[in-house]
């Protein structure tokens, strides 16, 4: 049994324990295929209750953790949104999150702006946290089922090269996906806008592209992300009008007639249609975006039921 352990970032997982987490979410999925449960001893028994507290938006995200919750047997309490809670008031984060650790929840599941900084809260925090997305920095359970969801095709990873297209600068899905793609061993490539792409040094080993084009042509796999506007700085970015962006770096059935006939396309949503693709491409049989969004609740029920039974000593489940 491994000690209690947070995820913050994809650099704190090993193979080892990515490994096992696909295993348990390949195990949640068929069960759930099977039964329409996830399985027939769950944590109801351990009584635990988890604490989602979210600072920005969230659709997928928030609710795949609640539906994995609840498919575990375990009670949630959520802060959907700032909007009703005292930060109204002039309560800081900080503060709203010490007062919820003070009710002593057995998990925090937080997500957060760049001005919160998670990696330096989390530890003061008397239970595990897992980051459910923090400002442009981390999105690890993101790339943790983008990952399950090419691991899943039992292709080899090592034979999967994973353009990302788009905002890669400011998306911590795709920050986390360098990280946990590589540690797999898939090769990653990056095409967008100059003024979006990430600085070289931070992430080595990852090709550029100019052309979209010749990225998909490289490309067995395409992972087209959504323009980051609220976390851009107004004005200091030359970009180009999102009609051109289309033009120019917009996923379209007629540049996929070219992509691998065996590859995948892969979106973390939400969509703006029009911008990063055409609605058409939705409809190309190797589009995954919903596979994906089934395979957030699998994998973010592994990852729970991990921690929570490192935190349990094991426990004894029900
Ligand atoms: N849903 C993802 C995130 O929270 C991607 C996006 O918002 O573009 O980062």
């Amino acid at each position: 049994m491994s000690s209690p352990y947070s995820l913050l970032t994809t650099k704190d997982l090993s193979k080892e324990k990515i490994l096992h987490l696909f295993s348990r979410a390949s195990l949640f999925k068929s069960e759930f295929k099977k039964s329409n449960q996830f399985l027939q001893k769950n944590f109801e028994s351990l009584n635990k209750t988890l604490a989602f507290v979210f600072f920005e938006n969230s659709t997928r995200t928030r609710m795949s953790f609640q539906m994995a919750a609840y498919r575990l047997g375990l009670k949630v309490i959520s802060m959907d949104s700032i909007t009703n809670s005292s930060i109204t008031k002039g309560e800081s984060q900080l503060d709203t999150i010490l007062n919820i650790d003070a009710m002593k929840p057995d998990l925090f599941v937080i997500r957060c702006g760049d001005s919160f900084n998670l990696k330096e809260i989390a530890p003061q925090l008397s239970v595990p946290t897992i980051n459910a997305g923090s400002g442009a920095t981390a999105h690890p359970t993101q790339a943790l089922l983008d990952c399950f969801t090419l691991y899943e095709t039992r292709r080899p990873m090592s034979q999967f090269r994973v353009l990302i297209v788009g905002d890669v600068r400011y998306s911590r899905v795709a920050s986390s996906n360098f990280n946990l793609l590589q540690q797999m061993g898939a090769e990653v490539g990056v095409c967008g806008p100059e003024s979006l792409m990430p600085d070289q040094e931070k992430f080595p080993h990852v090709k550029v592209f100019k052309k979209l084009d010749e990225g998909l042509d490289w490309a067995n796999v395409c992972m087209i992300l959504r323009i980051q506007l609220e976390r851009h700085d107004a004005g200091s970015l030359k970009l180009p009008s999102l009609s051109s962006y289309h033009e120019i770096f917009g996923v379209t059935p007629e540049r996929l007639k070219a992509f691998d006939s065996d590859g995948i396309i892969m979106h973390p949503g939400p969509i703006n249609h029009g911008v990063e693709l055409s609605t058409e491409t939705l409809k190309d049989p190797r589009c995954v975006v919903l596979n994906q969004v089934e395979n957030g609740v699998y994998t973010r029920a592994a990852l729970m039921e991990d921690i929570i039974l490192s935190s349990n000593n094991g426990g004894n489940l029900g």
